[in-house]
């Protein structure tokens, strides 16, 4: 269940309580403390990295990364792309052009051989 914190104007409080999202539109709070109403809302950064982590999570459940083949160069260039769209993010040149070199089935050694900046070996930068 979600929280919501408060800091009471009364006593000082920092206050903590669990509702759900339909009682938090419906709910007047009161401090378990003192009683009083005057609870003034915080905005907690806690709320925000949870969800970030849900997104994290789901992206790691996916059966994509289940079935992944390792030594398939263009299940493994599908999923970085796939990957890099979930994530939102543009990743760059290179990164592009190793995804098109798996996709077109180029083994991953071949395209370290052939982009010596990538660091992609042992090294880590791109480990799966
Ligand atoms: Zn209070």
């Amino acid at each position: 269940m979600p929280y919501y914190e408060y800091q009471c104007q009364d006593c000082r409080r920092r206050v903590r309580l669990f509702m759900t999202y339909a009682e938090y539109g419906r709910a007047e709070p009161t401090c378990p403390h003192c009683h009083s109403a005057a609870l003034k809302r915080r905005i907690g950064r806690v709320a925000l990295g949870k969800s970030e982590d849900a997104r994290m999570d789901s992206m790691l459940d996916d059966s994509a990364l289940a079935n992944l083949d390792e030594n398939d160069p263009k299940a493994l260039g599908h999923f970085m792309r796939k990957m890099s769209r979930e994530m939102g993010e543009d990743l760059g040149d290179e990164f592009s052009e190793v995804v098109d070199r798996l996709e077109s089935g180029e083994s991953p050694e071949s395209i370290e051989k052939a982009m010596p900046d990538l660091g992609m070996g042992d090294e880590g930068g791109m480990d799966f």
